[in-house]
């Protein structure tokens, strides 16, 4: 390196030395790299505009440093400069510095001059020293303005001489630079303080591999700094939500910010909910794109959400789906397969007699019945099913077909297994059964509610059948439609009135007085067509028409009685028909009651026809009943006794005043000899429980006269006289007076 002029090998470290500090610079403070960037070309420049003079001068006029034109050039240059021997016997400085140091011309040749611009008040030779070999010597004082100012002078040897050498010193103002630098300090701490505040957290990254998160994300996720790994920060997501935040991040679309919701293990261990939401940001240099993401804190947002998808969607008594979201997710389901080619069931499940389980066992009984079944149901649900409560006693369950046409039979066969244990373990006294009925989607509908309703018929079309496992058939709509209608057409009658009571006698078989009729309902159309009970009572029963029509048979009934004994007909006593509905209803007694009141007729004179397979349901629940009725002087009959599974020890424990022998056994009773055995059995033990008995359907004169031998109290049937309505029964009474 030659000595001579200008030392390049100093200018080269100056350049150096400032790049590495504009470097820095744009490192830590990226956001202002821009301006940095600029200020720093500027400052290259003109650098190299007055090494290129320097030099230049050097070359044409020697060591004539004090040449005119260079001091004409560098006076106005906008630049802080001065030269200088070490020696300070010469010093020059341009209208630039003197005028930021309030010197005049004619004081700026002085040595103090020069300290004054180096900031050094205590002048020795290693502070200029420092000036000379720092590259970046940083000199602070106070202005002709009296504020504070920074030059950060980069300096060159100019001339080397005998007694001293001359420098050049170009400063360069740091004063706006370190205004900016702190304004920027404080827009950071602002930014980092409304992140604070926002309870945001940010994180960035160059590579995808490693972050930088914010301080406030630092706290939120109690990291253990301000770097993490992808690795590091994806073993923090909850293990279910990692796919979704996995494919998310892939994403290097730049034009779109992304938003996902997930749970990350947080400060306090446990997993909070979070928005996540990120986006690839557009490197400056065509790189690899910057991603950046914020988390925000929503765990309360979303355990509203939830509360609110739980209000809307699941089923408050078995905490399983409820029918919203059956359809809802039915549907989807449905969509599914046709745009897929799946084929899915559709179970639907009807507990057996619940009606009855539940009026017997009290709500609370009922309720855990219910859990226990949707619990049940919900083990059998296979990927991308769904167990849900439709309504009541009735649930859904909807399996995925795999091509096996017996899963949903065994499925139903299964559960009705496991919900019978399950009866047997907790319910000792109770059987619990459910009936079932399925289709299939898309095959069997339209819609998904059009393959719910259709597994509705098959359930339905096997209602009777208790425990029963039905396919949909398209065959079955027709009668199901005429059920359904029956049941409109139903409904419509007992509003218009068209349900009437029909009265059949009792006869007294040993005086061959009437002693009593049984009200037995018709439905008699607007044409004059009389509809039997047989076809209608059931489907009431269903669809809940019942509670209207006993209640009607209630009233009418005693009323009727009461009506009869004014006109002075002798006292008979009125019977009526409950269903198991009606038995076992809570308030039984007040509606009996009520009845009692309303018509004015006396308890001893109304009789309530049970049949035995209602009262063996639950011999507790059906005693407590029947002493109900009983404390009220109403007598009690056991209907058609003989047909279902009773056994005469019930006789021991059930309050009854009446025993009604089923027409089974009458109608062949002069041929069968079994027949008359049980019939006189019956009797004689029904006697020593001071039971009274009554045969049903006697038709003949013999049956009669064999039924009065053995001992039997009463006689109903076509012999004495068929159902007739209230007019032709009182024709009845009077030839029966006069007999
Ligand atoms: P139930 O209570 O056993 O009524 C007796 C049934 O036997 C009546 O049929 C009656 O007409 C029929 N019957 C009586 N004597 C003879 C006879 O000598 N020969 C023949 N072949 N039949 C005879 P009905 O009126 O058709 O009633 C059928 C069933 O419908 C009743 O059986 C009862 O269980 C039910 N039912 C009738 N009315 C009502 C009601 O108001 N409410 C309820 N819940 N059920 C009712
Ligand atoms: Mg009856
Ligand atoms: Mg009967």
């Amino acid at each position: 390196m030659k000595s001579s002029g200008f030392n390049t090998l100093a200018a080269s470290l100056v350049i150096l030395a400032a790049t590495a500090v504009v470097a820095a610079y744009c490192f830590f403070y990226p956001s202002h790299a821009h301006e940095t960037i600029i200020i720093y070309i500027s400052t290259m420049v003109f650098m190299t505009i007055i090494l290129a003079l320097s030099s230049w001068i050097y070359k044409r006029h020697g060591s004539s440093v004090g040449a005119s034109e260079f001091i004409a050039i560098t006076e106005d240059l906008n630049t802080e400069m001065i030269i200088w021997s070490d020696d300070f016997s010469y010093v020059y400085m341009n209208k630039k510095l003197r005028d930021l140091l309030g010197i005049p011309k004619e004081e700026a040749s002085q040595r103090s001059a020069a300290w004054q611009a180096f900031g050094i008040s205590v002048p020795g030779i290693e502070e200029f020293e420092k000036v000379i070999n720092d590259p970046a010597y940083e000199s602070r004082f106070r202005n002709a303005a009296g504020t504070v100012t920074s030059i950060a002078w980069s300096t060159s040897l100019v001339k080397k001489r005998k007694k001293s050498n001359l420098y050049l010193s170009t400063g360069f103002n740091l004063t706006e630079l370190k205004k900016m630098r702190a304004n920027l300090a404080s827009a950071n701490d602002f930014f980092n303080s409304s992140m604070e505040l926002a309870e945001i957290g940010l994180i960035m990254s160059t590579d995808r591999k490693n972050y930088r998160a914010s301080s406030e994300m630092v706290r939120m996720l109690g990291l253990r700094g301000s770097s993490i790994t992808l690795s590091e920060f994806r073993s923090l997501i909850h293990p279910n939500d990692r796919v979704q935040f996995d494919s998310a991040i892939k994403s290097t679309d730049t034009s779109v910010v992304r938003s996902i919701e997930i749970r990350i293990k947080s400060a306090d261990g446990i997993y909070h909910w979070y928005s996540y939401r990120f986006k690839s940001i557009e490197g400056t240099d065509n790189t690899m794109p910057l991603f950046g993401g914020a988390i925000l804190d929503i765990t309360q947002e979303h355990e509203k959400d939830v509360l609110i998808e739980r209000l809307a969607y699941i089923d408050e008594v078995t905490e399983i789906a409820n029918r919203n979201k059956l359809l809802d997710t039915g549907q989807e389901i449905y969509d599914t397969c046709r745009l897929l080619g799946y084929s899915y069931w559709i179970i639907v499940l009807d507990i057996d007699r619940f009606h009855i389980i539940n009026d017997t066992c009290g709500y609370k009984k009922g309720n855990y019945i219910l859990r226990n079944f949707a619990h049940i149901l919900y083990k059998f649900v296979n990927p991308g099913g769904l167990a849900a409560r439709i309504s009541g006693d009735n649930f859904a369950l909807i399996l995925k077909d795999y091509g096996d046409n017996e899963l949903p039979a065994r499925t139903v066969r299964s559960i009705q297994d496991e919900f019978a244990k399950m009866a047997v373990d907790e319910l000792a006294a109770i059987s619990l059964n459910c009936s079932a009925g399925y289709s299939r989607m898309p095959a069997d509908g339209s819609s998904f509610l059009d393959v719910m309703e259709h597994a509705e018929f098959a359930l339905k079309s096997n209602s009777s059948n208790q425990g029963g496992i039905c396919a949909y058939e398209p065959s079955m709509h027709d009668s199901i439609i005429g059920d359904n209608e029956l049941e409109k057409a139903l409904a419509l009658a007992i509003d218009n009135n068209e349900l009437q009571l029909f009265y059949q006698p009792k006869i007294n078989l040993s005086t061959g007085k009437i002693m009593g009729v049984e009200a037995l309902i018709r439905w008699i159309k607007p044409d004059g067509t009389i509809v039997r009970p047989d076809a209608f009572v059931p489907i009431a029963e269903r669809s809940h028409l019942i509670g209207r029509i006993s209640e009607f048979v209630l009233n009418e009934g005693c009323r009727q009685n009461k009506l009869w004994q004014k006109m002075g007909y002798p006292n008979i006593v009125m019977s009526i028909n409950f269903t198991s509905m009606d038995f076992y209803q809570a308030d039984i007694k007040e509606k009996v009651l009520d009845a009692l009141a309303k018509s004015g007729l006396e308890p001893q004179w109304l009789e309530v026809e049970l049949t035995e397979s209602l009262a063996l349901n639950d011999i507790d629940y059906a005693v407590s009943q029947m002493n109900k009725l009983r404390e009220l002087g109403v007598k009690l009959a056991m209907d058609d006794f003989g047909t279902g599974y009773s056994s005469l020890s019930y006789l021991q424990i059930l309050p009854i005043t009446l025993l009604k022998l089923d027409r089974s056994f009458i109608t062949d009773i002069e041929h069968d000899n079994i027949a008359y055995e049980i019939v006189s059995a019956v009797i004689r033990i029904a006697k020593s429980k001071k039971i009274e008995t009554i045969a049903e359907g006697i038709e003949d004169n013999v049956q009669e006269s064999i039924l009065r031998m053995a001992g039997c109290d009463y006689g109903q049937g076509f012999l004495y006289g068929k159902p007739m309505p209230p007019e032709k029964l009182q024709e009845f009474f009077e030839q029966n007076i006069r007999k």
